[in-house]
């Protein structure tokens, strides 16, 4: 935050000494405490002239500024990042990954590409992994432009309006204007000549500049006119001027507070790469390196699954390990005779369990507990996977309603929570299982037999 509460106090009424708690606040310092970390609007103080009140808003609004493209369920946000290096803190928004679609291309290839976007997801520790943006490309036939911006439209998901040609531009823009396009380029050439239609119908603007310093003029001439829903494409030539360019208005923004260069950026490595791999390369350094938004000329599940991977992992917060959710999982098709086995919901744990139970043929409950992200061996060292918390868990889930029998397999790094669960749970037979989820597929079909030969 640029501004302590020290500092924001003494712009306040007599000097922050005024207390007259009409704000909420019981003093003016406990209000400017509220407003240093944002949890308040500098506009409940009622007394601040009207000039304090933009100056501090100036001041308080986060480095890069929240650009929203599209609206509702599907619409996507980017900016409002707070560190250069993830291990600071955290990456809040992962970078929206978009799908280039030209009217030059045949009927097939743009259903194909529309299809894309909506079907190409894929599961991944819990998690649903999915691109968002079409960007919708004018190739020089502007009624079949337009049609392709009304059909897009109607899949309901944000879009990127890529023209050169500014009449065209807004004609596509009229169209969807109430679905929040972003409309790409704007340059230091066609600004002037854009920013009375921009204002018409504001929506977000994309800015391309040759170089960093060509964007600055822009962004402050936007501003005057009360435009700052914008994103920058600084136009990188390489790999390493891309690098270069995002880390330079990435660390401009947060380090020095430059407000010209505090939006996010858009990254199109679909005109800067000569092939698919290359072009997959230059996203995948747009993901670590700043980007808000990369467009990809088309998705091919071998390189689209990696780039999700590695933007699931870069904007997880490295504060919360991985979880899923606490309760009985079902894997294949159970019945009251399948076995049940116990474990915590450390996301690698489950996935690790959940498939080799899978690879094993057998249909078990697999009842995860929680334990705040922790594997086995630390959230039983740490006290909390413990027989007598794990007892009470599995009372509560209902496991018991489901299966004939009354066992259940333990992992065997917890082997020693046996007799305290045993304890919990008097009525049943608690099995300590291997240590390795990997010894599972042997394991689960033994203990089938071992149960079957003990009921004949
Ligand atoms: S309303 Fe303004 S002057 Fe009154 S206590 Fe709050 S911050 Fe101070």
């Amino acid at each position: 935050m640029a501004l302590k509460a020290s500092d924001i106090q003494k712009k306040l009424p007599e000097g922050g000494k005024k207390n007259c708690k009409e704000c909420g606040f019981p003093t003016c310092f406990a209000f400017a405490m509220k407003l240093a970390s944002g949890a308040v609007s500098v506009q409940k103080c009622t007394y601040l002239p009207d000039e304090i009140k933009a100056e501090l808003e100036e001041a308080l609004a986060p480095p890069i500024r929240l650009v929203t493209i599209g609206k509702g369920a599907n619409s996507f946000s980017t900016g409002e990042e707070e560190v250069i290096y993830r291990h600071e803190k955290t990456f809040y928004r992962p970078t929206g990954v978009a799908i280039l679609i030209s009217e030059k291309e045949s009927e097939e290839s743009i259903a194909a590409k529309i299809n894309k976007l909506k079907t190409m997801q894929f599961d991944r520790v819990g998690q649903k992994l999915q691109a968002n943006l079409y960007a919708l490309k004018y190739d020089g036939n502007g009624e079949t432009y337009l049609n392709l911006v009304k059909r897009v439209a109607g899949e309901g998901y944000p879009m990127i309006l890529i023209c050169e040609d500014l009449d065209t531009l807004f004609k596509a823009r009229d169209l969807v204007a109430d679905q929040n396009p972003l409309l790409y380029p704007i340059t230091k050439d066609n600004l002037e000549a854009a920013l009375p239609k921009i204002k018409v119908k504001p929506t977000p603007i994309g800015i391309r500049a040759n170089g960093i310093e060509e964007i600055i003029p822009i962004t402050k001439r936007l501003k005057e006119e009360g435009i700052q829903d914008v994103v920058l494409d600084p136009s990188p030539k390489s790999l390493k001027e891309m690098v270069r360019d995002y880390t330079l208005i990435r660390r401009a923004a947060l380090k020095k507070t430059f407000r010209p260069l505090g939006y996010p950026i858009l990254s199109l490595p679909c005109s800067l790469a000569d092939n698919k791999m290359e072009e997959a390369l230059f996203a995948s350094a747009g993901v670590i390196k700043y980007a808000g938004i990369v467009v990809l000329s088309d998705f091919e599940k071998e390189t689209l699954y990696p780039l999700l991977v590695l933007r699931q992992n870069i904007f997880t917060d490295p504060r919360v390990p991985l979880a899923v959710e606490q309760k009985i999982y079902e894997i294949g098709a159970v019945t009251p005779d399948s076995p049940v086995l116990l474990t915590t919901n450390f996301a690698l744990t489950y996935f690790a369990v959940a498939s080799e139970i899978e690879n094993s043929k057998v249909p078990s409950y697999l009842c995860v507990k929680d334990t705040e992200g922790l594997c086995v061996l630390a959230a039983w060292s740490t006290g909390k996977f413990s027989g007598d918390t794990a007892g009470p868990f599995l009372k509560k889930i209902g496991i018991a309603d489901k299966v004939k029998n009354k066992r259940v397999i333990i992992p065997g790094f917890a082997a020693r929570i046996k007799g305290e669960l045993e304890e919990e749970l008097q009525d049943w037979e608690v099995i300590v299982g291997p240590r390795e989820a990997s010894d599972l597929p042997a394991y689960l079909p033994q203990m089938i037999e071992k149960w079957k030969s003990q009921n004949k």
